[in-house]
């Protein structure tokens, strides 16, 4: 079962989740990050880093509202979180909203953190340790089991609090289920391995139930200490008795903040240092250290601030450090509870194998040069990718979890080139220039047009009145025929405001010849105007000169005929 994955539509592929990953368990291939199983210790870091929020945990939220309507006896085990995270000030509100919905019963789970705390003493105090790992983290635990086989040794063979409350009361209450509600996501799968819990709810998961059901919770500040139990409390602390069973679960309220078991200690084993390390950025290091040193105790969370602060936490005003203050006040303000018995809470942590492929040296090499990585100075580590080092990236890739073009310094650099080439054999001249006009790149087309070999500024070059209107109005400009008087070219010129860059792309088409073969072509059918108006001016002279020729012919035509005519009547008449 995929406890924890990104939603598809969300992801943007900036690789923000796999640099939170302590444990590369993201597979960000094809634009879309996924949850790689077998790895995944499920700190819950990487939705939280998510800057698309793009977190999708397994919701069990259906399940259990079946398992309440089908079971009679289902009980809640509430990690003490929940006062940071419901802004409470005692358990009882939480309690009867719990009941309110569906619950048989509700405890908190700082129950079995007392027993929990009783078993760690007991270890310490048998002297077997050289160091001592606790085990209330699950994320930690698999860490531990997964990545850092020669720690197993250390990590304490107890169950964490939940098991071990689960344990206690399906002991008091036999055959019931039991669900436990808390911040975290890596006590789903804990929870379902254990197989003694029937469900894991988040706190996020319970505030949506109890909006459904139109339950709300409001705080009751936790009943005043009756009088007498107040003195009797006082009288035991002034009078140094021992730690009593009521002290060690009040202090295992502690639990969720950072240094909160080492806090529920009423006393501490001797022979041992107390450390706190929390945040999953300081896991690997912290267990790699203790392997160099000596007894030391170790109280080790994935998350930063401790369960106040786990990723399915509901966020209210004033953080982590709010959530701090709000437990302390908890602790100091609630009457004791009582330890009960409990069974056995012990457990034997194995190595786990997260099933990846070792790469030989040469495959690393094949990879790291098909980026063209080919010695380590190329090398350069910058975890754009998400990969701390380029090696990593390629042993990622080796193990089909990452792509080569995730790298991003040579995709850019393969774009840059491949627009140099592409600019550089432009038949068009470019030129880009920023809002005030001076001029970022230029190529050779553009420099022969213009006759500069590098101008500074648009103005240099020509007329910038194009320029100035295409910045102001955002809207490309078109000039038609611009001439260049250094080269005498002439240009169609197009002026294209790139927004987001504040830059404007200017693109000239040399149309020089077309200009002159024009002027040519004008020119010639001028000339040929002329010709035939001489020609047909001459043609018209010629006309009129025949048919004046032909008009004086006529009329003498015409007189010798008529003299004939008269001849021959006047012959005839005699
Ligand atoms: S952080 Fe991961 S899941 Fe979120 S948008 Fe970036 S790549 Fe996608
Ligand atoms: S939950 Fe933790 S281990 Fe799993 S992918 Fe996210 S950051 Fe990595
Ligand atoms: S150079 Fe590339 S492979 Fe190396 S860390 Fe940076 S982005 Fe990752």
């Amino acid at each position: 079962m995929l406890y924890l994955d990104f939603q598809k539509a969300n992801c943007k592929n900036c690789y923000k989740c796999l640099r939170a990953c302590p444990v590369k368990a993201i597979d960000a291939q094809g634009g879309q990050a996924k949850i790689i199983e077998s790895r995944c210790i499920l700190c819950g870091h990487c939705t939280v880093a998510c800057p698309r929020n793009a977190k999708s945990v397994h919701n069990d939220s259906d399940a259990i509202l079946r398992l309440l309507q089908k079971s009679d006896k289902v009980i809640a085990s509430v990690a003490p979180a929940f006062v940071a995270s419901f802004g409470l000030s005692s358990f009882e509100p939480m309690r009867t909203a719990l009941k309110a919905i569906g619950f048989y019963d509700a405890f908190e789970t700082s129950e079995g953190a007392a027993a929990v705390t009783a078993e760690y003493k007991k270890l310490l105090a048998s002297g077997k340790y050289e160091n001592f790992i606790t085990s209330a983290c699950p994320a930690v635990n698999r860490a531990i089991e997964l990545y850092h086989h020669a720690a197993l040794k250390y990590l304490a063979p107890v169950d964490s609090p939940m098991v071990a409350h689960a344990k206690i009361l399906k002991s008091r209450y036999p055959g019931a289920d039991i669900v436990f509600i808390g911040p975290c996501i890596a006590k789903k799968r804990e929870a379902k391995e254990s197989g003694v819990l029937s469900g894991a709810l988040t706190f996020e998961e319970l505030m949506a139930i109890l909006a459904q059901k139109g339950v709300e919770i409001s705080d009751t500040p936790a009943p005043a200490m009756p009088k007498k139990q107040a003195e009797k409390a006082s009288a035991k602390a002034s009078a140094e008795v021992a730690a009593t069973a009521e002290q060690t679960a009040l202090k295992a309220k502690y639990y969720p903040i950072s240094r909160g078991i080492i806090k529920s200690f009423d006393e501490f084993p001797d022979g041992y240092e107390y450390i706190a390390v929390d945040g999953v950025n300081r896991l690997d290091q912290a267990i790699e250290d203790l392997l160099s040193v000596k007894h030391v105790f170790l109280e080790i969370n994935a998350c930063e601030g401790a369960c106040v602060n786990g990723p399915c936490s509901i966020k209210r005003a004033g953080g982590s450090v709010e959530a701090n203050v709000k437990v302390r006040n908890y602790v100091s303000s609630v009457p004791a509870d009582v330890v009960p018995d409990y069974p056995d809470i012990s457990k034997m942590f194995k190595p786990k194998k997260a099933g990846d492929r070792v790469p030989t040296e040469d495959e690393i090499k094949a990879v790291l040069a098909s980026t063209g990585k080919t010695c380590e100075a190329d090398e350069l580590n910058c975890g754009a990718c998400g990969y701390s080092t380029c090696r990593e990236k390629a042993w990622a890739v080796i193990n089909g979890y990452a792509e080569v073009e995730m790298c991003v310094p040579y995709m850019r650099e393969k774009a840059e080139s491949m627009g140099n080439v592409i600019i550089e054999n432009s038949p068009n001249g470019i030129i880009v220039c920023g809002d005030d006009l001076s001029i970022s790149e230029i190529n050779r087309k553009a420099q022969a047009m213009i006759g500069i070999k590098s101008p500074d500024y648009i103005f240099d070059c020509f007329d910038p009145t194009a320029a100035f209107k295409a910045a102001d109005s955002g809207k490309p400009v078109h000039v038609d025929k611009l001439k260049i008087d250094k080269t005498g070219k002439y240009v169609d010129m197009m002026i294209v405001p790139l927004e987001k860059e504040k830059a404007l792309l200017v693109v000239l088409t040399d149309i020089t010849e077309k200009v002159n073969y024009d002027e040519e072509l004008s020119k010639v059918k001028r000339d040929t105007l002329a010709v035939t108006d001489t020609v047909i001016e001459k043609q018209m002279r010629v006309a009129q000169e025949i048919a004046s020729l032909l008009g004086e012919t006529t009329a003498e035509t015409k007189v010798a005929l008529l003299k004939l005519k008269a001849t021959m009547i006047e012959e005839k008449d005699s």
